[in-house]
């Protein structure tokens, strides 16, 4: 395991991970939004979320900046990183089918908006954010640079814990008690942890 194939392997995912949102993508934009919290804060958070997973990481594989921030690659790693990808493809492909046409790329409230509790939403009500924290674990391990590396935990951590709050509260006004009792029931992206 070179550096180079480390980072393709990343860029392979990454390829992977778009074409999986193809579909989702293309429902969501036929499906009427009814309420919606966008706003400039949402775009702020999500271009965090796009700069530290996909620009600084890209600069990096594209004309290797910042190179001063390498460090040698540990195989162990980048295998353990192929793994963590993996996880997270299938929990992607996962929250997709069992969110359907509720999903959306920021905080929307669809038209016929059903609350989703169950398949992997019985265990966690941020399954999708979940598999955003693996994406960025993978990153860590795949990309061996002090920046490159963590930019992804860094950016969506910062979508996460600028998001997850409206979200939950988002959810009470819609759907009230029931979903005060789904939050008794559940974490929010550890299963039993958080
Ligand atoms: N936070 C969820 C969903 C991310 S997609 C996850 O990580 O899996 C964001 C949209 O999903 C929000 O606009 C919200 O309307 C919707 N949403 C979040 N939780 C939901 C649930 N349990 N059932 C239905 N829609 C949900």
């Amino acid at each position: 395991m070179t550096a180079t194939i480390s980072k393709i392997i990343w860029l392979a995912f990454g390829i992977v991970w778009v074409i999986l949102r193809q579909r989702p993508g293309h429902r969501s934009r036929k499906t009427p939004v009814r309420y919606s919290a966008r706003g400039l804060r949402e775009f702020v958070l999500l271009g965090a979320s796009l700069t530290g997973l996909g620009i600084v990481p890209g600069v990096y594989l594209a004309i290797h900046f910042p190179r001063f921030a390498d460090y040698p690659v540990t195989p162990a790693l980048s295998y353990l990183g192929i793994a963590v990808d993996l996880a997270c493809l299938w929990l992607f492909r996962r929250t997709h089918s069992d969110l359907g046409h509720n999903w959306s790329v920021s905080l929307d409230l669809r038209e016929r908006h059903t609350l989703v509790t169950t398949g992997v939403y019985a265990l966690v009500r941020h399954p999708m954010y979940s598999g955003f924290w693996l994406m960025a674990l993978a990153q860590l391990l795949l990309l061996p640079n002090w920046i490159a590396g963590p930019a992804g935990l860094v950016g969506f951590g910062i979508l996460f814990f600028g998001r997850v709050g409206r979200e939950e509260d988002m959810m009470i006004s819609a759907f009230g008690d029931e979903y005060r009792t789904y939050m008794r029931h559940t974490a929010r992206v550890v299963p039993w942890l958080y």
